[in-house]
C-alpha cells in the first residue's frame, strides 16, 4: 500500500520550546489517521507544518513520496478544515463549494457538475441555492468538507473540526465524518484532544504528549495494550493506583499500592523489578461485582467494600465502590440482579491480574 503522507524526524522548536520532537509516521492512502493529545502537546504545530504555514526546524514531510518542504502552502496537495468553518455568508451553498474551483479558473459548467457531485456525496443534493444560515450546524460542517474535497486534495487536514458543535451533534458527526472520508476515499489527518473522537473514527491513532508520539496503533491496540502510563491514563476510562513492586512472576507483578492494597497486574512490554515504583491501571469493565464473595474466588484480585455512588447512564452505567481507602469505578452489569443496587450496599469486586496494566514510575 502506498502512503499519502509521511513525516520523518519532524521537529519544530520555538526558541527553547521543542513543540514537536522527532516525530515519525506514515499515513496509508485512503485511511483515517488521528493525532490525539492534550492541549499544548504539539498537534496544531504538526498540522501547520504539513499545510506549509510553518517551516520545520528539521526533518522532512513527504506527500506521495515527494518532499513538500520547498512547496508553498497553496501549491501543496493538502487542504485544511478548521474548527471555525468560515463558510462565506454572502454566498449560497453552491458558490461556497465552488469557491476554490473558480479561483483555479475552472469552466462554469464543470464547476456546477463538481458541486452537484459533492452535494450528492455529502447527502445534501439540491441545496446549492440555499444560504449558509439556512443550514444546521451539522449541514454546515458537511458543506465545509465538500468545499475542501472538490479541490481533490491528496490529504485533508482536520483541526478539531467538531470542537464548536454541541455534544449531540458532535456524537452524530463522528459517524458522519468517518462515512464522508470513505465516500470521498481520501486520506484524513485529524487532530483532537477528545479520545472518544479518535477512537470512533480512526484507522490509526498516534497519542502525543509533550511533543512526542507515545504510541501509534489502532483504537483496540491503544485501549487494550497501552504502551506507556500516559496512554493508559489518557485513552479510555480507567482506575489508577501508584505503588511499589513487591513480587515478580513472569510478566505479572504484585504491587503494594501507596494506600495499602495489594494487587496483581501485568507489565506487558517492560519488566519491572522488586522495589520499583509502579503505576497500575484497571478499566472499570474489567472488574466484576458480586454480593457473594465466593462467586469471585477465581480472580487473583479481590476486594470488599460499599457502594458510594451510582452513575446511571443506561447500558453504560457504573458504580463507585469504596474498598478501604480506595474508590474504585466499576461497570454495572445489565442483568436485573443489580437493578435495585443502592448506595451503602455491601459488595465484593474482583478482577484478573492480567486485565490490569502496570508501568514503571510514580504519578
Ligand atoms: P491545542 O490543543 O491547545 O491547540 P496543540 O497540541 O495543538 O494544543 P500547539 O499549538 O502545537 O499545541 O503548541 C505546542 C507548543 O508550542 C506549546 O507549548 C505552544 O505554546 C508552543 N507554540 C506554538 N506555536 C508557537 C509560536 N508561534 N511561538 C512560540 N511557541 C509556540
Amino acid at each position: 500500500m502506498t502512503n499519502d503522507l509521511e513525516c520523518r524526524d519532524l521537529t519544530k522548536r520555538f526558541g527553547d520550546t521543542i513543540a514537536v520532537d522527532k516525530v515519525n509516521f506514515e499515513v496509508p492512502q485512503g485511511s483515517f489517521f488521528s493525532i490525539l493529545g492534550p492541549s499544548g502537546c504539539g498537534k496544531t504545530t504538526i498540522m501547520r507544518m504539513i499545510a506549509g504555514f510553518l517551516q520545520p526546524t528539521s526533518g522532512d514531510i513527504l506527500i506521495r513520496d515527494r518532499s513538500v518542504l520547498d512547496v508553498p502552502p497553496n501549491k501543496r496537495p493538502v487542504n485544511m478544515v478548521f474548527q471555525h468553518l468560515a463558510l462565506f455568508p454572502m454566498m449560497n451553498i453552491a458558490e461556497n463549494i465552488g469557491y476554490g474551483l473558480r479561483r483555479r479558473g475552472m469552466a462554469k459548467a464543470e464547476i456546477a457538475r463538481k458541486v452537484d457531485e459533492a452535494l450528492d456525496k455529502i447527502g445534501l443534493p439540491g441545496i446549492g441555492n440555499r444560504k449558509v444560515d439556512e443550514l444546521s450546524g451539522g449541514q454546515k460542517q458537511r458543506v465545509a468538507i465538500a468545499r475542501c474535497m472538490v479541490l481533490e486534495p491528496e490529504v485533508l487536514l482536520l483541526d478539531e473540526p467538531l470542537g464548536a458543535l454541541d455534544l449531540k451533534l458532535r456524537e452524530r458527526m463522528k459517524v458522519e465524518l468517518k462515512a464522508l472520508q470513505a465516500a470521498f476515499d481520501t486520506t484524513f489527518v485529524y487532530i483532537t484532544h477528545d479520545q472518544s473522537e479518535a477512537l470512533v473514527m480512526s484507522d490509526n491513532i498516534a497519542v502525543m504528549n509533550k511533543g512526542r508520539f507515545e504510541q501509534m496503533g489502532s483504537a483496540r491496540d491503544l485501549y487494550y495494550r497501552p504502551a506507556t502510563a500516559f496512554v493508559a491514563g489518557f485513552v479510555g476510562e480507567t482506575n489508577r493506583w501508584s505503588g511499589v513492586v513487591e513480587r515478580v512472576e513472569g510478566n505479572v507483578m504484585q504491587i503494594q499500592t501507596d494506600s495499602g492494597l495489594s494487587m496483581r497486574a501485568a507489565a506487558h512490554d517492560r519488566p519491572l523489578k522488586v522495589g520499583d515504583k509502579a503505576q497500575v491501571f484497571v478499566r472499570p469493565e474489567a472488574i466484576r461485582i458480586s454480593r457473594k464473595a465466593e462467586d469471585l474466588q477465581h480472580f487473583d484480585n479481590r476486594l470488599s467494600g460499599q457502594v458510594t455512588s451510582l452513575l446511571f447512564n443506561g447500558a453504560a452505567s457504573r458504580i463507585i465502590v469504596a474498598a478501604g481507602p480506595e474508590e474504585i469505578e466499576v461497570n454495572l452489569p445489565q442483568s436485573g440482579e443489580y437493578a435495585d443496587i443502592r448506595r451503602g450496599d455491601a459488595l465484593h469486586i474482583g478482577w484478573a491480574g492480567d486485565q490490569g496494566n502496570c508501568f514503571a514510575g510514580g504519578v
